[in-house]
């Protein structure tokens, strides 16, 4: 039987600022029995597990950390901002001292609304809304920001009116930026959508990270040459789903998986080439697990 030829996407490790958060996050660990997270530290429930076997707790808010510190069950408790950051801002309001594992490249992008938001920009966050850097980014441009997901809401959008409204000069000043795992043909359409509304000066920042980019093109060259294509990573990460939404445009054979146990036989079957690729928190044992099932498939 006829081996089946697999490439494995040559961007398959943690991009670096996921690993530079493990790193960090290891090292408080050994200094400490239990740390607290805000959210997960990465977007990768398997990775999560072994770390949270360590003594990583997740709490969903800092709003838990100051109930467990008015109760007093703590002196000192240790708290972790995972990669893709929280607003600064909440921290500073509540006193709270942080290990940041913040990515510096989303610092950088925070760094860019906060000077944006002080010279008084109506900021278009292009990003999802319920994902914690967008909603750290939100907490910085304070009242004058809008989050859109897509194309659809980009043409529907319009600059708030009434009391609420930001004065008539500021309204007219635009700045678009990017969550940093955005898809950059979703950028683009948002861009060329509120580029025809009505402004006084529209200055745009491509702050998706080249990790994230490198990513989907070299998936997107893969999915372009084989039969089968699978994406790993967790349900939960941003830039693997929109891996995935980028490889099945390009070949409808694309499944996205968290580990090999998500891989049906169905899919595999009669394939005689598969591609790999793999999101920015996904561990590489996953890669090595998937392509031992594909392996024990062809026997
Ligand atoms: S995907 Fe890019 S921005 Fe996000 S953590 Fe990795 S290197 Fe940083």
């Amino acid at each position: 039987m006829r081996r089946t030829e697999i490439i494995v996407s040559s961007h398959s490790d943690f991009c670096f600022g996921v690993q530079r958060a493990l790193n960090i996050a290891k090292e408080a660990l050994k200094k400490n029995r239990i740390v607290y997270s805000v959210g997960p530290i990465i977007h990768n429930p398997q990775v999560v597990s072994e770390f949270s076997r360590e003594g990583l707790k997740i709490i969903n808010d800092v709003k838990e950390i100051c109930a467990l510190r008015a109760k007093g069950k703590s002196k000192k408790i240790n708290l972790l901002i995972p990669s893709h950051g929280i607003s600064p801002e909440v921290l500073r309001k509540n006193r709270i001292a942080f290990i940041d594992t913040t990515c510096p490249l989303v610092e950088r992008v925070q760094r860019i609304v906060r000077d944006l938001s002080r010279k008084g920009y109506f900021i278009i966050i292009v990003g999802d809304k319920k994902h914690p850097e967008v909603r750290g980014l939100a907490g910085i441009a304070g009242k004058n920001f809008r989050v859109l997901k897509n194309k659809r809401e980009a043409k529907a959008f319009n600059f708030p009116q009434g009391a609420s409204a930001p004065a008539e000069k500021k309204l007219k000043r635009i700045a678009l930026i990017s969550q940093t795992t955005a898809s950059v043909s979703n950028f683009k359409e948002i861009l060329s959508e509120i580029a025809k509304k009505d402004f006084k000066e529209l200055v745009s920042f491509n702050t998706i990270c080249k990790n994230t980019i490198d990513r989907q093109s070299e998936a997107q060259r893969i999915a372009r040459r084989v039969e089968a294509m699978i994406v790993i990573g967790g349900k939960n990460s941003a830039n693997t789903s929109k891996l995935a939404k980028a490889c099945r445009k390009i070949n409808k054979n694309t499944c996205h998986i968290e580990t090999r146990e998500d891989l049906k036989t169905e899919f595999l079957k009669g394939k005689k080439s598969i591609g790999i690729a793999t999101g920015a928190s996904t561990p590489p044992y996953a890669i090595k697990e998937v392509v031992e099932r594909i392996r024990r498939n062809d026997i």
